[in-house]
C-alpha cells in the first residue's frame, strides 16, 4: 500500500520473486529456471553484491549441490578444499581431550564434506543462475510484503535516501514493487519479513519456538607451517561453563587460511556474557594459539545460527508464498550444518511452485511443499538429532552432549529413548537478573558484538548511542533482547557489512 503523500511506487511482474540470494533463493532461482526456463524468476539482495553478507563456517555436506549441479566437480568452483582430518575435543582451562572418532555417530562424520567460503560459493551459484536467465538485484532490501486481499503478492524494496531523523534527502527515491505469483523467502535466520510473516499467519502456531546461537568468525591467513589444508575441528567446554551451551570451530582450507569460529547459544542465563570476548578467550587456548601466531586477520563478522531443528520449523506455506533455507530454520545442530538443507528446500519450493505454475495456479498455498518437508532428505536429516538441542539446554554442556550422541546413536537404529524432548522457553526469555549473577571480567557491550548499542559519559550524564553504521546484520539483538523491544530492520539496500570470503 502506498502512503498517500508519497509518489506511486513503480511495479514489476515476475512469476517468482526471491527475497534473499543464500544458498536458498540462490538454489530455488536456479531450480525454478531449470524446470521452466520460460517464467521469469528475480532475487533481491540487501549486501552490496552476493555474498556480501554471507557469513558461515563452512563445511559444507555436498548433497544439495550434488542434486542441483551435478556436473559442478568437473568445473572451475570455489570448492576447493575435501576435509581429510576431523578432530573433536572437550576443552578445560588448559588442557584438552580428543574424543575417539568412533565414540561420534556415523552422521557427525565430515568424510566427503567440503571447508568453502559459502559466500564464494553463493557468488558461484549467482553465476549459474544469471546464465539460465534469473535476475538478480544486489543492494535492494526488501522491505515490506505486499498483501491484496490478505495474499501474499510481492514485496517492495525500501525507499532510499531517508535521513537519520526521517526526513526525506533530495537523493530520496521511492522503492520498487516486484509482484510475483509466488514470493520465497530465503533471508535465513531470524528474517525480518519472515518474523513478520510467521507472525501475521500464525505459522509457529504449536511449534516448540525457534532457539538460537549467536556465531561469530574470523578468517585469518597463517603462516604456511602452520597450515593443515583439510582439517576440521570442532571443541566443546572451556571458555564457557557447564549452564552455556557453545562451541568451536576451526576449518584449514585453500591457500593457508584458517576459518575459525565460535558459537554461543542464545539461551544462556547470565546477562554479564559477551559472546564475542568469549571467542577472544577461546583463541588463547593451548590447542589452538599457536596456529595464529605470525598469521593475519583477514575478516571478522558475526551472524545468528537457528538451532531448534525439527520441532521449531514453522508451517512453510502461506497463501502466495513460502519459507525456505534458514527462515524456516533447517540447521542441524550438532553437525552446525544448515547450508545443504537450505539447498534443499530451495530445490523442494521451486519444485512445486514450478508445477503450481504449470497448472495455472497463482498466489495461493503451496500445501504440497508443506507437506513434502518432513519425509524428504531434510526431515531425515533433522529427526535424527532432535534431542541433541534439549538434552545440551537441560542438563549442561557435558551430561547434555554425552546423552544427547547417545540418543544420535539410538536413532542412527532407529528409536530414540527420549522420544522428542521440547526445547521450552524462547531466548529472550532465559537471561537472569544482574543482580542474581556473577559478574564476567571483562568491558563490552553484551550481546551486540559489533558495539552498536554503547552508553556514552556526557556531562556527567550517561546517554545512550546507537552506532547503527557499525552493525554487521547478526540479528543477535532482535532475538536475545530481554525486552523484546528491538525489531531490527534492514536499513537502505547496499549498507551492512562487505565480507570479502566469508
Ligand atoms: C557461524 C556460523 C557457522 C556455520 N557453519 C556452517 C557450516 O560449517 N556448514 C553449513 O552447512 N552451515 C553452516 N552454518 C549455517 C549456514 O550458514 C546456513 O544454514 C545457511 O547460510 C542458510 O542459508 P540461507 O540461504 O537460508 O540464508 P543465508 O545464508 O543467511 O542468506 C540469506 C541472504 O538473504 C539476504 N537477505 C536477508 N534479508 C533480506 C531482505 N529483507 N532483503 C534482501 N535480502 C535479504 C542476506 O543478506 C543473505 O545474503 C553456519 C552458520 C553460522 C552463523
Ligand atoms: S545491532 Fe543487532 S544486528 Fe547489528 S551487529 Fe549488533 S546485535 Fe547484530
Amino acid at each position: 500500500m502506498n502512503t498517500p503523500e508519497l509518489p506511486a511506487r513503480e511495479a514489476m511482474e515476475f512469476d517468482t520473486v526471491i527475497v534473499g540470494a543464500g544458498p536458498a533463493g540462490l538454489a530455488a532461482a536456479i531450480r525454478l529456471k531449470q524446470l521452466a526456463p520460460e517464467r521469469t524468476v528475480v532475487v533481491v539482495e540487501k549486501g552490496s553484491e552476493v555474498g556480501a553478507h554471507i557469513l558461515s563456517g563452512a563445511v559444507i555436506d555436498p548433497i544439495g549441490l550434488d542434486r542441483l549441479i551435478p556436473e559442478w566437480r568437473g568445473e572451475d568452483t570455489p570448492i576447493k578444499t575435501a576435509v581429510t582430518a576431523d578432530h573433536f575435543y572437550a576443552l578445560g582451562a588448559s588442557g584438552a581431550l580428543r574424543l575417539p572418532n568412533f565414540l561420534l555417530p556415523p552422521l557427525m562424520s565430515n568424510h566427503g564434506n567440503f571447508i568453502v567460503s559459502l559466500g564464494d560459493v553463493c557468488r558461484y551459484l549467482a553465476k549459474k543462475a544469471e546464465a539460465l536467465g534469473v535476475e538478480i538485484y544486489p543492494g535492494f532490501a526488501a522491505a515490506e510484503v505486499l498483501f491484496e486481499n490478505g495474499v501474499v503478492a510481492g514485496i517492495a524494496t525500501g525507499d532510499m535516501g531517508i535521513g537519520k531523523d526521517g526526513h526525506h534527502k533530495a537523493s530520496f527515491t521511492r522503492g520498487m514493487e516486484l509482484r510475483g505469483k509466488y514470493t520465497l523467502f530465503a533471508e535465513g535466520a531470524r528474517g525480518s519479513l519472515t518474523k513478520t510473516l510467521i507472525e501475521r499467519f500464525a505459522l509457529a502456531q504449536d511449534r516448540q519456538p525457534q532457539k538460537f546461537g549467536i556465531g561469530l568468525k574470523e578468517l585469518w591467513q597463517v603462516a604456511p607451517e602452520k597450515h593443515r589444508r583439510g582439517l576440521v575441528q570442532h571443541t566443546m567446554g572451556w571458555p564457557l561453563d557447564n549452564r552455556t551451551g557453545g562451541g568451536s570451530f576451526l576449518y584449514h582450507f585453500d591457500d593457508n587460511l584458517v576459518s575459525v569460529g565460535f558459537v554461543v547459544h542464545l539461551n544462556y542465563q547470565n546477562p554479564y556474557l559477551s559472546p564475542f570476548e568469549e571467542f577472544q578467550r577461546f583463541k588463547t587456548h593451548p590447542l589452538v594459539r599457536d596456529t595464529f601466531l605470525g598469521g593475519k586477520r583477514i575478516s571478522y563478522g558475526a551472524r545468528a545460527i537457528t538451532e531448534g531443528g525439527f520441532q521449531s520449523v514453522p508451517k512453510l506455506a502461506f497463501p502466495g508464498g513460502a519459507l525456505i533455507g534458514c527462515a524456516a530454520g533447517f540447521v542441524n545442530v550438532p553437525r552446525i550444518k544448515g547450508s545443504h538443507n537450505a539447498m534443499l528446500s530451495g530445490m523442494l519450493a521451486a519444485e512445486h511452485v514450478a508445477a503450481a505454475l504449470a497448472h495455472g495456479r497463482a498466489n495461493d498455498e503451496l500445501g504440497d511443499y508443506e507437506a513434502a518437508w518432513r519425509s524428504s532428505a531434510i526431515g531425515r536429516d533433522l529427526w535424527r538429532v532432535r534431542n541433541a538441542k534439549p538434552l545440551w539446554s537441560k542438563l549442561g554442556t557435558f551430561a547434555g552432549v554425552a546423552l544427547g550422541g547417545l540418543d544420535m546413536w539410538t536413532n542412527t537404529l532407529g528409536f530414540s529413548l527420549f522420544g522428542t524432548l521440547k526445547h521450552g522457553k524462547a531466548d529472550f526469555a532465559t537471561l537472569q537478573p544482574a543482580a542474581q549473577c556473577l559478574p564476567i571480567a571483562y568491558q563490552s557491550a553484551r550481546y551486540c558484538p559489533a558495539g552498536v548499542y554503547e552508553w556514552v559519559e556526557e556531562g556527567g550524564q550517561p546517554r545512550f548511542v546507537i552506532n547503527a553504521q557499525n552493525c554487521v546484520h547478526c540479528k543477535t539483538c532482535d532475538i536475545k533482547d530481554p525486552n523484546q523491544n528491538i525489531n531490527w530492520v534492514p536499513p537502505e539496500g547496499g549498507g551492512g557489512p562487505n565480507y570479502p570470503n566469508m
